[in-house]
């Protein structure tokens, strides 16, 4: 038997919401692996399995150091048997069997390029693999009719596989501030999302639209992207949306909302050999009314792991219920009002998190 002042053995919550999870990962080499299962499992429906990976891979971003034995794992939440199991042969073996096998399998694959397809979603990518289609190719030569998102997801296929960088968000958000100021002055934007994580990348940039005066917001988004649409020919613009732009239907939040997808035209600097002077960028638009402005910020800027921790911590420690909208107690049966994040967090009896450390 070891020594027991051998291992480190760290401390830490079991929720990700009372965890500083920064971007300074210190085991990528094991939360890659089980990242990757995460994805696999949530491709293939199987929701229960891939939260199990992804909490496992949030515990190990928050450990203070590189995990190198087992016995530094003893007693930590969040890892099932399944996770620890990949983990060990991470350790052990430099890889995992498993992460190796998935990445090889022709659906995986499939269902990594399917949907990378803007509109595509794993129920789409899932019947199109049932009918054959396997990459771009196939797809295209497949006759299968394409919504207008899809058409423009596959046209805009690898630029919006690029990651986009924080100099391209950046610049997105001058054109969304003009755009918003010029349909209804006095309007605020905010960027959400993982670049106010602090990301240097994205796989879209994400914002967050309201105005000072309660109810002045409502319609903004439809006068928004017609501002845009309108700009068609200029060096920046609005090129294609999933959804429409005011459609407020979502299991998750009923905000007007905007999928879309913007041209921006890039830096000279950035010119590539194929003259092509623009790109495709994923954007994201959310409208709030003020009054729920500070729900939609912390709703809205993750990470996804961070924001169901949240609500799971709402629930079951604090019988709240919290969303992107508002704030209930379910004691007190009535709703919380709150107009900083701050203010949220001090509800619901956590220690504020900021959203550098919100990367779980
Ligand atoms: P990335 O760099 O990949 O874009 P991200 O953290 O910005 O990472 P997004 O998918 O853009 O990821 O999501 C940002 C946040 O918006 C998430 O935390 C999620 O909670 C929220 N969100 C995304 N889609 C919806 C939706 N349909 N309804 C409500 N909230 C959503
Ligand atoms: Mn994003
Ligand atoms: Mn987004």
């Amino acid at each position: 038997s070891r020594p027991f002042t051998e291992v480190a053995l760290f401390s830490v919550s079991s929720y990700a919401c009372q965890r500083r999870t920064t971007l300074d990962n210190h085991n990528s080499n094991l939360t890659d692996a089980l990242s990757l299962l995460a994805e696999n499992a949530e491709l293939s429906n199987e929701d229960g399995r891939g939260v199990a990976f992804r909490r496992a891979a949030a515990l190990l971003k928050a450990l203070p150091t590189q995990v190198i034995s087992m016995s530094q794992l003893r007693g930590l939440p969040c890892l099932g048997e399944h996770s620890l199991r990949v983990i060990k042969d991470v350790l052990e073996n430099g890889v995992s069997s498993e992460v190796e096998s998935t990445k090889q399998s022709k659906r995986y694959k499939a269902l990594k390029i399917l949907t990378g397809i803007f509109g595509v979603g794993a129920k789409t990518a899932d019947r199109w693999i049932r009918e054959g289609i396997y990459n771009l190719e196939q797809l295209r030569d497949s006759g299968q009719t394409l919504n207008r998102a899809q058409k423009a997801g596959l046209e805009h296929y690898d630029d919006l596989n690029e990651p986009v960088t924080k100099a391209e968000a950046d610049a997105i958000g001058e054109i969304v501030q003009k755009a918003v100021n010029s349909v209804l002055p006095g309007s605020e934007v905010a960027l959400t999302g993982g670049f106010r994580r602090g990301k240097l990348t994205g796989h879209d940039v994400d914002f967050l639209i309201t105005h000072p005066e309660e109810g002045k917001e409502v319609g903004l988004m439809p006068k928004v992207v017609a501002w845009l649409e309108s700009q068609k020919t200029t060096r920046n613009s609005y090129l294609e949306s999933k959804d429409g732009p005011a459609r407020p239907a979502s299991n998750m939040d009923r905000f007007e909302r905007c999928f879309s997808i913007f041209k921006l035209t890039k830096r000279k600097e950035q010119e590539t050999a194929s003259h092509k002077i623009w790109r495709a960028v994923r954007v994201d638009l959310v409208v709030s009314p003020i009054s729920q402005f500070a729900f939609a910020v912390l709703g809205w800027t993750g990470s996804k792991l961070f924001e169901r921790e949240l609500r799971r911590w709402a629930g079951h420690e604090k019988n709240m219920s919290l969303s992107s909208h508002a704030l209930f107690d379910n004691t007190q049966n009535k709703y919380l009002r709150a107009t900083s994040e701050e203010e949220i967090f001090a509800y619901l009896g956590l220690e504020y998190i900021p959203p550098s450390e919100r990367n779980a």
